[in-house]
């Protein structure tokens, strides 16, 4: 099967190095065997995206060396797609709306129990909401976030799939494959729609690895955790189960990890500095 793999960076800040191992690795992996490499933007987080980082993000690859399929997918071109496939989890009575605020939320939360991201698991307040509750606020012009009622998603995973477990299979660097049990009640009642924007990055990731056709996913180990809610979802959508590899972390030698926000290890500082496209493999492969 010739692979077809993606790097999806969201263009809120400058790539770093951690983003150009991400990047190689996935660009690699299809061009060892006459597969497809794509380029996605995921700019969903409206509030966030800068236009300026979009055009950087194809300069730093660019520069690497890489070279991607056009056109190149933009999420924020794509609101109406995510809402249709949330729109299914709808219908299918899996999706309820959310109007608590985070202070409601931290309130009343449990703060021993957390997702795999550290926040707190949802406590379900608004889960069994009357619709009178829910007309009121919607008259008052207040848009919810939709959440997915997991535990209604798992009996629905059940009665599609029976006691076949959820899993998905992960290959390491050296080609071995394993198929690993995904764990997706870890995230409780995750917010598939969010308040301010008509997707959330797991839901829009899922419609987009099918709709590309995507057969590998590569990525950084941070979103190990994710895969549990997007093979959820992807059974939930009837969409294509992928393939994983998720890659380890470039850290600080401190253990620190790297970020956008302070521009750490960042490829254009790099290369202002006389860095070359070889030397940084040379570093994220040493
Ligand atoms: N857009 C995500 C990020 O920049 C990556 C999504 C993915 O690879 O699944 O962290």
């Amino acid at each position: 099967m010739t692979s077809v793999t993606r790097f999806a960076p969201s263009p809120n800040g400058l790539l770093h190095v951690g983003h150009a191992l991400s990047a190689i690795i996935a660009h690699d992996v299809a061009r060892k065997n006459g597969g497809r490499f794509l380029l996605r933007i995921e700019d969903i987080d409206v509030a966030r995206r800068r236009p300026e980082y979009v055009s950087a993000i194809f300069e730093d690859l660019n520069w690497l060396g890489l070279s991607w399929e056009e056109p190149v997918l933009v999420q924020s071109e794509h609101f109406s797609e995510y809402l249709a496939a949330a729109d299914r989890l709808i219908q299918m009575g899996l999706l309820y709306p959310c109007f608590a605020s985070r202070s409601e939320i931290a309130a009343a939360a449990d703060p021993e129990k957390t997702d795999p991201d550290g926040t707190p698991i949802y406590p379900g307040l608004w889960r069994g909401a009357s619709a009178e509750n829910v007309g009121q606020r919607m008259a008052a012009g207040e848009s919810p976030a939709l959440r997915l009622n997991m535990d209604g998603a798992l009996q629905a995973l059940k009665a599609k799939r029976g006691d076949k477990p959820l899993t998905f299979v992960e290959v390491a660097e050296d080609g071995r494959q394993e198929t690993r049990t995904a764990e997706p009640h870890r995230w409780g009642d995750a917010i598939i729609v969010r308040k301010e924007v008509p997707a959330s990055y797991h839901l829009s990731v899922v419609v987009d690895d099918a709709r590309q056709g995507v057969t590998h996913v590569t990525r950084g180990q941070d979103l190990l955790p994710a895969t549990d809610l997007q093979r959820l979802l992807q059974e939930l959508l009837d969409l294509p189960e992928p393939v994983y590899s998720h890659h380890r972390l470039i850290k600080w030698s401190n253990g620190l990890k790297l970020s956008k926000s302070n521009q750490d290890m960042g490829l254009r500082a790099l290369r202002a500095e006389g860095a070359t496209a070889d030397d940084i493999r040379r570093v994220i492969f040493s």
